[in-house]
């Protein structure tokens, strides 16, 4: 049996190896079979373990493979949506976002194959894992080779809406996840009502949360662009404003629904107070900073250094094509280090590897090499890491040079 599993067992050697979980190697090795890693440490230490494997000598750095905890890929067939102005709100953004979905008549294959290009491109640039947020089933990517977990997105501002809205959950399969749009489109009994759902199911419950002023604006006062949007779509009545909400915030809000808790990823978190960054920190439920997108829609800057001090790891999201044209997380890094430069390279290299796999309660397969988790490993090589000394600098290249010029997942 030992000499079977020994068989299928290979050493890739490299002179830097980036556990995550734990420092990085220099000379290091990892040890794989078809179903997981085995082994990672230096080389001298592996070879004597493992002295009967064969040998790949890898150049360059090994990685994990990234997680992008936040996309939508049913938007990707519309392309970017840019603001009409300087002026223009994230509702304005948001009424030609919907504007053109109205407006553009693709078929279910359009649909899937532009979202296909957006998957294959994910892996091309070293995504493993992805969280995929969507409003319309594009059915399943089965031959891509990312991993992806899909939500399906509800919303309901208001009573009548939210009655539709459980209406169709409760139609749909009982095996299909749902997940909740944001406390600004969703009312209280509809956010409740899918969070039991989840907890119920073990799943996953993820919502866009604090990615603007405007819905603090409306949840408090009943004002800002989004009680405007609402009511001029019909969607109002008097759900907003919730009554009773103190200096705790929405955040606080949430986590009287029952809505906080270690299976809930805040997505954004653009617009949060110190009160509330400790209720999400106690509450143990995740943050996914979407950087690019909070820029492209000048919505303002997550306050990560807070989230750090209160030992939050923040995952990283893409967010979609449409308010993001790149969507690649190589990139994400690179503008959190110029937007936090306190913040620590490694930190944020962290972010887009295991505070994803965390996020997703991943973690035992993905966002770190080490024993157990899948061999989804990457090679990555660029001119801009040569000559490097220490890990710190291995850290500052990786988060600074954005997509690596050659980048490879190894296989067995
Ligand atoms: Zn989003």
């Amino acid at each position: 049996m030992a000499l079977d599993s020994n068989f299928s067992r290979k050493i890739f050697r490299a002179p830097w190896v980036v556990p995550v979980s734990k420092p990085v190697i220099g000379d290091g090795a990892v040890v794989v079979d078809q179903n997981s890693i085995v082994a990672v440490g230096s080389f001298s230490d592996i070879s004597r373990e493992f002295p009967d494997l064969p040998l790949s000598n890898c150049s360059g750095v090994l990685l994990p493979a990234l997680v992008n905890a936040h996309i939508h890929l049913d938007l990707s067939a519309y392309g970017t949506v840019c603001q009409d102005s300087e002026d223009s709100t994230m509702c304005d953004w948001i009424a030609s976002l919907l504007h053109r979905r109205q407006h553009s008549h693709f078929s279910e294959q359009d649909l899937k194959a532009a979202a296909e290009k957006i998957v294959q491109d994910q892996y091309n640039s070293g995504v493993g894992l992805l969280l995929d947020i969507n409003n319309s089933s594009l059915g399943v990517f089965d031959s891509l080779p990312v991993e992806i977990l899909s939500l399906f997105e509800m919303l309901g501002p208001s009573r009548s809406a939210a009655q539709a809205a459980i209406s169709a959950i409760q139609n749909l399969p009982h095996d299909q996840p749902v997940t909740g749009h944001a406390p600004y489109s969703t009312s209280p009994e509809l956010l409740q009502y899918i969070k039991k759902r989840c907890q119920k199911q073990g799943q996953l419950f993820s919502l866009h949360l604090a990615e603007n002023s405007d819905e603090a604006l409306l949840l408090i006062k009943g004002q800002g662009c989004f009680s405007q949007f609402l009511k001029e779509r019909g969607g109002w009545d008097d759900t907003f404003p919730i009554h009773g909400i103190d200096s705790r915030g929405v955040v606080g809000y949430l986590h009287e629904l029952g809505i906080m808790d270690d299976r809930t990823l805040c997505v954004h978190c653009v617009q949060l107070s110190e009160e509330e960054i400790s209720i999400v920190a106690d509450s143990r439920a995740h943050i996914c900073l979407c950087p690019e997108s909070n820029r492209f829609l000048s919505v303002g800057t997550a306050p990560v250094e807070q989230f750090l001090k209160y030992r939050i790891l923040p995952a990283l999201g893409t967010d979609s094509i449409a308010s993001n044209p790149k969507l690649d997380l190589w990139r994400e890094m690179v503008l959190l280090r110029k937007l936090h430069p306190d913040v620590s390279p490694e930190v944020i290299f962290s972010m887009a590897t295991l505070g994803g796999a965390q996020a997703m309660n991943r973690d035992t397969d993905f966002g770190s090499l080490a024993p157990g988790r899948k061999p989804c490993i990457l090679q990555v090589q660029d001119s801009c890491y040569e000559e490097l000394s220490n890990p710190e600098q291995l850290f500052d290249k990786l988060t600074s040079c954005g997509r690596p010029d050659s980048l490879t997942w190894l296989s067995i």
